[in-house]
């Protein structure tokens, strides 16, 4: 099953991919944790888009689709894939259409207020990636990943100016692309307001498994 994760930053697109992975045994793509790790390693292309990130803009399309193109030419995704963060602009999306074919797109549907309270309690393991929060879903131990023992830190990008920022970028440039697939039939819509595991049963019921 290929799938596209729509939705506002924060909605919780990557904890309902870890379940989701799990679910339908395809990976995940996170165009968000490519990037991340790319600065990490101080590579050429995660030193060409930290300014970008950290500021809460959107890198240019043709970055970001050529990078979407070369993953999605890997073994891995030959049974499917889930897209998390991609496309986040019109043009990206068209131009998937020239390389992949998309099954459904799953909207998350929730307020500026759900997204705010999710931000800016957001922690996130540097090795793993994994999403935890300050106040619903605090590591066990202070400041160190359940999953792998990597440290857990604010992103940049979840600092206050950097999240009004990408709200702003999200209605602009993200949200018309609820339309544009609902026009074509693909767009299901589900509630991402409430916790992460009640998501996943309406997921699995929006895509009748
Ligand atoms: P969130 O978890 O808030 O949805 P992501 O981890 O998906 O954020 O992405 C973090 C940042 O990476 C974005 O704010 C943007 O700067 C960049 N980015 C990720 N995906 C894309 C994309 N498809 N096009 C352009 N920039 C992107
Ligand atoms: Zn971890």
């Amino acid at each position: 099953m290929k799938l596209i994760f729509l939705g506002p930053p924060g909605a919780g697109k990557g904890t309902l991919a870890v379940k989701a992975v799990e679910i339908l045994n395809v990976p995940q793509i996170s165009t968000g944790s490519i990037f991340r790790s790319a600065i990490a390693a101080q590579s050429p292309l995660g030193l060409k888009v930290k300014a970008i990130i950290d500021a809460g803009k959107l890198v240019d399309d043709e970055t970001t689709i050529e990078l979407v193109k070369e993953r999605l030419t890997q073994d891995d995704v030959k049974n499917g894939f889930i897209l998390d963060g991609f496309p986040r602009t019109i043009p990206q999306a068209q131009a998937l259409e020239t390389f992949s074919t998309i099954d459904k797109v799953i909207n998350f549907d929730i307020p500026d207020s759900g997204v705010l309270e999710r931000l800016g309690g957001r922690r996130v393991c540097r090795m793993c990636g994994f999403n935890f929060h300050a106040i619903f879903n605090k590591p066990s131990k202070e400041d160190v990943c359940d999953h792998c023992g990597g440290e857990v830190y604010i992103r940049d990008d979840d600092k206050p100016e950097a999240v009004q920022k990408r709200l702003e970028v999200y209605r602009e440039q993200t949200a018309p692309l609820i339309d544009f697939y609902r026009e074509k039939g693909l767009l299901l819509d589900i509630d991402a307001s409430p916790m992460v595991d009640e998501i996943a049963v309406s997921f699995k019921k929006a895509l009748g498994l």
